[in-house]
């Protein structure tokens, strides 16, 4: 169900429909949009009695949402949602096109700082980086834990870029939760529930990737999950899904972003080095993302490629992801976007503790 605010309904009236949701054991979840509130309301197995909340002030009206997820959808808020990180001028969603880049693990410092430094020259607004890998083989490289989160904390500190990194389980989530800006759910974990609500309950954002053979719905329906449990500042990320190609790692699927667009207010961005998994192929993709719409991207890049620990067969040379970056800002113009300077202000450490919003 959700409840449709007037245009000029107070916050206070607001608060007061939120209350009654409350009291009668379910969960309200207001969404502010340019023109109107919504509040999605979840935890009801049925419909609520007409009558309950429409009579309420400030009220417009109260509509059964049909599908099966909700906050995620357009009919709950129908402005995109922009997941900005105070301090900086950087989002995910909005006008800005996102740009992460890093190594797939970090494995020292030394090679952290190599790749931090050419990804920022180059303009990346976001270090990506494991500390935690799900690995195929438990006999590979799983990463380095909290030192390379630690790692990455001097890189933001260094750098200003605001660091990405992935959490495999609940334990490593509340140590990402503490060092990073945005916390990572793979692939392999897209539905691991227990995960998701975890995650729902973080205070930072969260880059939810694709399931490697999941449906659309299936995705929304992961990332209802985490908005489920109140955390609004959830980005999708397309990263390939297995098919009978073998050109490839996995199939990008870039049609799932003007899918996306359609139905949520969700940021989506994309993963082509996961996506295609050869470096020969990350950039003409690379170009493919942004020509489609898609809010971001989130690219593999190493200083030695050839030495990686983990996905070195996808990772760009620096140099590469130079002429990326010089090929993306051109086809981000065409396709009205920008890609801003990550652009921290002196109050950069205050941003590091302060909460991403959503708008
Ligand atoms: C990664 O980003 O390095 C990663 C493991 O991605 P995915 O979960 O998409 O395989
Ligand atoms: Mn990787």
């Amino acid at each position: 169900m959700l409840v449709v605010m007037q245009a000029h309904a107070t916050d206070e009236q607001v608060r007061a429909v939120c209350q009654k949701i409350e009291s009668l054991g379910y969960r309200a979840h207001a969404m502010p949009g340019a023109t109107r509130t919504a509040i999605g309301i979840t935890g009801n197995q049925g419909e609520i009695e007409p009558g309950t909340l429409d009579e309420l002030a400030g009220v417009q009206e109260v509509i059964r949402v049909s599908k099966p997820y909700k906050l995620v959808s357009r009919d709950v808020k129908e402005d995109n949602t922009v997941i900005a990180f105070p301090g900086t001028k950087a989002t995910i969603g909005g006008k800005n096109f996102a740009i992460i880049a890093g190594p797939c693990a970090i494995e020292s410092r030394e090679q952290a700082f190599a790749v931090a430094e050419r990804v920022c020259r180059a303009g990346a607004q976001f270090f990506r980086g494991g500390a935690y890998k799900p690995r195929t083989s438990p006999y590979s490289f799983q990463g380095l834990g909290e030192v390379g989160l630690q790692i990455m904390a001097e890189v933001r500190e260094q750098f200003g870029m605001k660091i990405i990194t992935e959490a495999i389980d609940n334990e490593s989530l509340d140590l990402v939760e503490q060092y990073a800006d945005v916390i990572q759910i793979g692939a392999r974990n897209m539905q691991n529930f227990s995960l998701l609500k975890r995650a729902g309950r973080a205070k930072k954002p969260v880059l939810l990737k694709r399931g490697l053979s999941a449906t659309l719905e299936e995705f929304f329906m992961a990332a209802e999950y985490v908005m489920s449990e109140g955390n609004y500042t959830v980005a999708l990320c397309e990263r390939g899904v297995r098919t009978f190609a073998d050109h490839t790692r996995n199939t990008l699927d870039l049609s799932i972003v003007p899918a996306v667009q359609r139905l949520s207010h969700l940021p989506i961005v994309v993963d082509p080095s996961h996506g295609t998994g050869k470096r020969n192929k990350v950039t003409p993709l690379s170009r493919a993302s942004v020509a489609v719409g898609a809010d971001g991207l989130i690219v593999e890049v190493h200083n030695q490629p050839d030495k990686a620990l983990s996905d070195g067969m996808q990772s760009l040379f620096p140099e590469q992801f130079d002429d990326l970056m010089v090929q993306v800002r051109q086809i981000a113009a065409v396709v009205g976007r920008e890609i801003v300077g990550i652009g921290s202000s002196p109050k950069q450490k205050q941003a590091e503790v302060a909460p991403a919003s959503v708008r």
